[in-house]
């Protein structure tokens, strides 16, 4: 199966990605967290992409399109996957449909994550993750069980993205708004959007996705 989770920046699409690969082994493409990757190693599409990202736009699109190709050609796709933060854009979710086509396959389904646009500046700007392997957390809504301690790993390292402070995250929710929800309708109008409570807690988003999973496979 391939999916797609839409959804502003803390929508909660990476946590539920996250959760897709544990039940069902769809494999999470996040082209920000591949985007970070390229940051960290210092290529020079890396260097490219920094400032954008730091600034809270979007990196061009031939850019995460070319990255997106390459990546779903990888055997790990081949079972399924869930895209989280790609297409961002009407081009990219065109060029995705039509590279998909190529390879002889298509998105099955489209799942927005809708959420209150308020809550999303205190849900971002209280994130952190551990510097080990990677696992969420929430200053106010997940903390680890014991403080400092990572619940998955036992790492005592904890990071914070860079673009995950307020100013930042202001400049993306109206790159959100200007260029990805437009996308939203092209997507409803081929009878693949569907539409989730992302205000509501963890678990029960998850319950609305794995409904809309039974729906989609039916
Ligand atoms: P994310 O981890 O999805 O919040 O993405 C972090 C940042 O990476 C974004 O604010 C953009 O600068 C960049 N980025 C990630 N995915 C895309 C995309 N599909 N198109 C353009 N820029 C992207």
């Amino acid at each position: 199966m391939k999916l797609i989770l839409l959804g502003p920046p803390g929508a909660g699409k990476g946590t539920q990605a996250k959760r897709l690969y544990d039940k069902h082994k769809l494999v999470q493409l996040s082209t920000g967290d591949m985007l970070r990757a390229e940051v960290a190693s210092g290529s020079e599409l890396g260097r490219q992409a920094k400032q954008v990202m730091e600034a809270g736009q979007l990196v061009s699109d031939e850019i995460v399109i070319g990255i997106i190709d390459h990546r779903i050609d990888a055997p790990d796709c081949k079972s399924g996957f869930v895209l989280d933060g790609f297409p961002r854009t009407e081009k990219q979710a065109v060029a995705l449909d039509e590279m998909l086509r190529k390879k002889g396959g298509k998105i099955d389904g489209v799942i927005e994550l809708a959420v209150d646009e308020a809550a999303l500046v205190e849900r971002i700007s209280g994130r952190f993750t551990c510097a080990k392997c990677g696992a969420g957390y929430h200053d106010k809504f997940q903390q680890p069980k014991k403080a400092g301690v990572c619940d998955v790993c036992g790492g005592t390292e904890f990071t914070r993205r860079k673009d995950d402070n307020a100013e930042t995250v202001k400049a993306r929710l109206v790159a959100y708004r200007q260029q990805t929800a437009p996308i939203l309708p092209y997507y409803k109008a081929k009878g693949l959007l569907h539409r989730v409570d992302g205000m509501a807690g963890l678990d029960q988003v998850t319950k609305e996705i794995e409904a809309v999973l039974s729906r989609i496979k039916s």
